[in-house]
């Protein structure tokens, strides 16, 4: 993949944590990685921050996704390490899910999980876009792609509305699901509008992950679907332009 900079939302655990620490690993690791978090002085961030003091290439951000005047805080920072240079890639990856069922969800949670899920992407890359474009210039040979510029909003199958016979028993969370399948809308607009800029915008399934999110009943440890999400990262081209594909690259309709 090979991209130069990078910045990932939600880094103090789960995905984006484990992201942080294995792009750190790769041959050829960016040369900065904006790690954002909520609370970057809190304990919980403990494992972040002690990637931060190992590696000078990550740069650890505070940005809530839910708030306006954050994301414009955490942009005004990013902008000062960048240095005139672009963002190559920008991974959408904070969010969240609760418990949400036909017959006791209510307009609080469906707001809130809207909030953070569409919302807060939607305004993160509005707040980006000039960076991304900027990076998108820098490289007018290189094709469409992580070595280019890309937008990448972390999905989930349980947004295919194709897929949810198959799924809805197992995992109701409406909430979660009607989010996720508004990402996905937010994913094939932003890309239909962005191409023309350099830029590729995909929706991304990791897998079921034991996370917090994901639970410990999870098929997959946080380091396959990681190791899974950094390859397909790599391979990514115009054919993915607009689409929903999972961590092991299989293409998933809407
Ligand atoms: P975790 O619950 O482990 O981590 C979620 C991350 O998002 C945390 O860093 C959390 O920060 C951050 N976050 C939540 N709300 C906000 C907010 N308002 N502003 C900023 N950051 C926020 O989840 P995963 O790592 O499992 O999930 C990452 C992504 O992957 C999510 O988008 C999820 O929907 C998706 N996904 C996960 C699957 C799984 O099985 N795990 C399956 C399919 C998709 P904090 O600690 O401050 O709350």
């Amino acid at each position: 993949m090979a991209p130069q900079r990078i910045l990932i939302t939600g880094c103090n655990r789960g995905i984006g944590l484990e992201l942080v620490h294995q792009l750190l690993q790769q041959p050829n690791p960016p040369k900065q990685i904006f790690a954002t978090c909520r609370n970057p002085n809190s304990p919980q961030n403990q494992k972040l921050n002690e990637l931060a003091a190992q590696n000078p290439s990550v740069v650890v951000i505070k940005l809530e996704a839910t708030n306006s005047n954050s994301i414009q805080e955490a942009k005004k920072e990013v902008e000062k390490h960048l240095h005139g240079a672009g963002l190559n890639v920008l991974i959408n990856n904070a969010g969240i899910m609760s418990d949400s069922r036909p017959e006791s969800a209510d307009s609080e949670d469906f707001l809130n999980v809207y909030n953070t899920n569409v919302v807060g992407p939607l305004l993160i890359t509005k707040a980006f876009l000039p960076f991304l474009k900027k990076a998108a210039k820098e490289n007018p040979d290189k094709p469409l792609g992580c070595g280019k510029s890309a937008l990448i909003n972390v999905s989930t199958l349980l947004g295919s509305i194709e897929k949810t016979p198959e799924t809805f028993f197992s995992f109701p969370v409406l909430s979660y699901r009607c989010s996720k399948a508004a990402l996905n809308m937010l994913t094939r607009c932003q890309s239909l509008e962005f191409q023309k800029d350099g830029i590729l915008c995909t929706a991304l399934h990791p897998g079921w992950v034991q996370t917090d999110l994901g639970g410990p009943h999870a098929p997959l440890t946080v380091d396959q679907s990681v190791k899974g999400i950094i390859k397909v990262l790599g391979n990514l081209s115009e054919n993915h332009a607009g689409i929903l594909v999972d961590w092991e690259g299989n293409i998933i309709p809407w």
